[in-house]
C-alpha cells in the first residue's frame, strides 16, 4: 500500500524515464514557435523592469524537449541582446532521457531540484511543470474524510485527520509538492529579486474535484493500472500557489488565462509576422496553431498564466488588466 503522492512520484519518474511525453501529449511550445518566443520577450521585459542586472539566472522548470527556451532565447537575442549576454541558463530536470534532449540548449547547468539554483536575480520559466508533481487525495466519508492509498491498482482509503468541510463523497486534493516548489522559488525571488511565470491547466479558485488524469499513448487511462506507462498529472490550483508565495514574501500576479495573457503579448502579432511570405497553407497553419493555444474553446481559457514577483517590481506585462 502506497500513498497516492508516492505512487504518483514513482510512477512519474518512470514514465518520463523511458517515454518520449511528446508521443502521449502535445504541449504548447510544440504547437507554435511563437509561444517560447512571447515568453522570451517577457523576461526581456522583465529584466528590464528589474534594473536590467548583470549577471542574471534564466531558469527553466520541466523543459521537456527544449522547445520552449529555445525560442525563447531566439527571441531574446532579438529583442534585448545585453540579456542574453547577461543571462546563465538553469534548467531543473530529473528525466536523463529529457536531459539528454536539452543537450541542444548548452552551456547551461541542470539540476534536480529548485533548491540547488543558484543565488542572484532570476527569471523563471515553468510551461506544464506544476501539472506533473504528485498530489494527495482525500474523500469524505460521513462526517470524516479518508485519504486514497494506492494497492494492487486500486484505492485504498484509510482514515484522515482533516480540518475541512465537504459533501459526502467530495475529493480533496492536496498539492504540497507544488506548494514546497512554490514556495522555494518566491522565498529566492524575495531575497534576490526577480520573477517567475507559470503556465498551466487548472482552477483559478481553490474547490472539491478529483483532477488526476493519465495520458497513455494519447489516450486517456486508468491511472492506477501500469505505474511509469502513463503520464500522470492534476490540475493546478493556482489560489492555494498564491497564499502559499505570498506568505513567502512574493507578490502574486493572476491568474489570467493564457488567452488572455498571449494575447496582451502580442501572439496574433507574431504570428502575423511569422506569416507573411509564407505559402497560404503554412500561414494558415501558423494562425490555427496560435488560435488552438488563445481561444476559450481550446487551451485559452482551461491553460492559465500565474507570476510571482519581488513586491517591488510592477505588475509583470500581461498581468496589467
Ligand atoms: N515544459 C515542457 C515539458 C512539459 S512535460 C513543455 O511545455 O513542452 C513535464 C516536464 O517536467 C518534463 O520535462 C519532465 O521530465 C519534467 N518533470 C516532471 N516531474 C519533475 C520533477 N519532479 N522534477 C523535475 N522535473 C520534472
Amino acid at each position: 500500500m502506497e500513498r497516492l503522492d508516492r505512487f504518483m512520484a514513482r510512477a512519474n519518474a518512470a514514465y518520463y524515464a523511458t517515454h518520449d511525453p511528446f508521443r502521449d501529449f502535445t504541449t504548447a511550445p510544440e504547437i507554435s514557435q511563437a509561444f517560447g518566443e512571447v515568453l522570451g520577450a517577457w523576461a526581456a521585459v522583465t529584466w528590464a523592469a528589474m534594473g536590467r542586472p548583470d549577471p542574471v539566472v534564466l531558469a527553466e522548470l520541466g523543459p521537456g524537449r527544449g522547445t520552449l527556451m529555445t525560442d525563447a532565447r531566439r527571441a531574446i537575442r532579438a529583442v534585448a541582446p545585453d540579456l542574453a549576454a547577461a543571462l546563465s541558463l538553469h534548467l531543473v530536470e530529473t528525466s536523463p532521457r529529457l536531459r539528454a534532449c536539452q543537450q541542444g540548449l548548452a552551456p547551461a547547468t541542470w539540476h534536480d531540484e529548485v533548491a540547488t539554483l543558484p543565488p542572484g536575480p532570476m527569471i523563471l520559466l515553468a510551461n506544464e511543470f506544476l501539472d506533473a508533481l504528485p498530489i494527495r487525495q482525500f474523500v469524505r466519508r460521513g462526517e470524516g474524510w479518508m485519504e486514497r492509498f494506492v494497492a494492487d491498482g486500486r484505492f485504498v482509503e484509510q482514515p484522515a485527520a482533516l480540518d475541512a468541510d465537504g459533501p459526502d463523497g467530495a475529493v480533496l486534493e492536496r498539492q504540497e509538492a507544488a506548494e514546497t516548489c512554490t514556495g522555494q522559488i518566491a522565498r529566492h525571488l524575495a531575497t534576490h529579486g526577480g520573477a517567475a511565470l507559470f503556465l498551466d491547466y487548472g482552477a483559478s479558485e481553490s474547490g472539491l474535484a478529483d483532477t488526476l488524469q493519465a495520458i497513455r499513448g494519447g489516450d486517456p487511462a486508468d491511472p492506477l493500472a501500469d505505474p511509469g506507462a502513463a503520464d500522470l498529472t492534476a490540475h493546478v490550483d493556482f489560489a492555494g500557489l498564491g497564499r502559499v508565495a505570498n506568505a513567502a514574501g512574493a507578490g502574486v500576479h493572476g491568474p489570467v488565462p493564457q488567452g488572455v495573457f498571449l494575447s496582451r503579448l502580442g501572439l496574433f502579432q507574431r504570428t502575423d509576422r511569422l506569416a507573411r511570405g509564407r505559402s497560404p497553407g503554412q500561414a494558415g497553419a501558423l494562425i490555427a496553431a496560435a488560435q488552438r493555444l488563445a481561444e476559450p474553446m481550446h487551451m485559452g481559457r482551461l491553460f492559465k498564466a500565474m507570476a510571482l514577483a519581488h513586491p517591488d517590481l510592477p505588475t509583470p506585462a500581461g498581468f496589467d488588466a
